[in-house]
């Protein structure tokens, strides 16, 4: 599995056998460069525009910058050389052999979870993302979620004094001591500290008490300092705070699936729940939120409700992050729990916080029955093509994985959301470019080019 992905992943290669327990090559120090100037030659592009692939070709890297791409055929040969006027060249610091390998843009994924803890490093986390070429990652908590440890953690990577792809935070938005976080002005002032901290983005679990005066005054704060705003949509929070809604009054994006059912409810306000249904439950949670997709009104769903997402993507610079991977063990959970990496890669930690455990967060597959599996793979159908009619109507739509939850693990998550992205396409209709499926949007609007292939980003 390694090996395939290895394959692709050129300027990850080295580091993905470090990670692995694999000897690196001689000579070949874990870490190096940015080198003044660096050339990998003979390799096979994939640039990310949606373009085909192409090759083979010398990539002329200058410090941390691509200077130049030339394709390796006779021709181009030829015209290097009258280039050059027959003079000699410097030769580079770095020559990577390419031949028979690819190289392409690293992968962004847009929805992380740094959840070390005294058994997990985070080393395992980051090498994990690294060997599957995901480059940046969007984190929402490194460890406790302390804001300011997280940009500290961000600013380390920046500098190169550790091995992480890098890292734009979001931390949650969380109430407890400070009465600032309840009320609009009280928010705007937190959201400016965030800022002067080095903060990227917030991130909200949201409530009904946040909405709408706290959230407008957080959304309004953060664009005003160009950060973005991921919320998660709670299902206690749902009505009336609903996807359009939350994507309206200035969310950038929208994490998972919750709240677009909702929005197209016509002939009730709420889901229909079961008479036992407990909330804090979380079998009975986890089992009902895919059962709303089986009440949405289809026909509102692919209208107004794809309309009104695409106007605040229009407005707001809304973009939709489903996570589609991390719900798969919903409906298969054998699957989720035999995938064939686990017994080489799932730190033995973290796959005992994956089973049965009611003091655990999200591991609730106690009497995981296969009627709860149908109705959660009916319920993924009706999601995927809906998510997929609004990609195909111009509506952005990333890759986050949510990845050490429910039996999926770093990096592989990634790989996964993007073959569900994949899976969701209907009608016959080809996949679009990758970008599409938000490899290489920059995910915070940072300058330095990173990223975007296609002109949009995301916040
Ligand atoms: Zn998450």
């Amino acid at each position: 599995m390694l090996k395939k992905l290895g394959v692709q992943l050129l300027l990850a290669w080295s580091l993905a056998w470090t990670a692995f327990g694999q000897t690196p090559q001689k000579n070949e120090p874990e870490q190096a460069g940015p080198y003044g100037s660096l050339v990998i030659r003979g390799v096979t592009i994939i640039d990310g525009s949606g373009a085909p692939a192409f090759g083979p070709a010398d990539v002329f890297v200058r410090g941390n910058r691509i200077a130049r791409v030339a394709l390796t055929d006779a021709i181009t040969r030829e015209e290097e050389k009258v280039e050059a006027g027959g003079g000699k060249r410097a030769a580079p610091d770095r020559v990577i052999d390419g031949k028979g390998m690819y190289v392409m843009p690293g992968i962004v994924d847009l929805h992380a979870h740094i959840n070390f803890n005294k058994d997990v490093p985070a080393e395992y986390i980051y090498k994990l993302y690294l060997g599957h070429g995901v480059t940046t990652i969007r984190a929402f908590n490194y460890g406790e979620g302390d804001p300011k440890r997280m940009v500290e953690e961000k600013k380390k990577i920046a500098a190169n004094q550790m091995i992480a792809p890098r890292m734009y935070v979001y931390p949650f938005w969380r109430g407890g001591a400070d009465p600032r976080y309840s009320n609009a002005e009280g928010a705007k002032q937190i959201v400016d500290e965030w800022h002067a901290l080095g903060v990227d983005g917030i991130k909200i679990l949201s409530k009904p008490g946040l909405w709408p005066d706290v959230f407008k005054a957080i959304a309004d704060e953060a664009r005003k300092n160009n950060m973005g705003v991921a919320v998660h949509i709670a299902q206690d929070g749902v009505y009336p705070m609903n996807a359009v809604r939350v994507a309206t009054d200035g969310a950038t994006t929208i994490e998972h699936h919750y709240g677009y059912s909702e929005s197209s409810f016509t002939n009730q306000t709420i889901q229909d729940l079961p008479a036992d249904y407990n909330y804090s439950n979380e079998a009975d949670r986890f089992l009902e939120t895919g059962r709303v997709w089986l009440q949405a009104d289809l026909g509102r769903l692919h209208g107004d409700v794809i309309n009104s997402l695409l106007d605040a993507m229009h407005s707001n610079g809304f973009v939709m992050d489903p996570t589609f991977s991390i719900y798969e063990a919903n409906r298969d959970v054998t699957r989720a729990v035999n995938l064939p990496w686990h017994s080489e890669y799932t730190h033995p930690a973290v796959m005992n916080s994956f089973l049965p455990n009611p003091s655990h967060h999200a591991s609730y597959f106690f009497e995981w029955t296969s009627n709860k599996e149908a109705d959660w793979a009916r319920a993924y159908r009706i999601w995927m093509d809906f998510v997929n009619d609004y990609k195909n109507q111009g509506g952005i739509v990333a890759v986050g994985s949510d990845s050490g939850f429910l039996f999926s693990i770093w990096g592989f998550g990634t790989i996964r959301e993007l073959e569900l992205g994949d899976d969701s396409r209907s009608n016959g209709k080809r996949r679009e470019g990758a970008a599409e499926s938000g490899v290489g949007i920059d995910p915070a609007g940072l300058p330095g080019g990173y990223g975007s292939t296609n002109g949009k980003s995301a916040r």
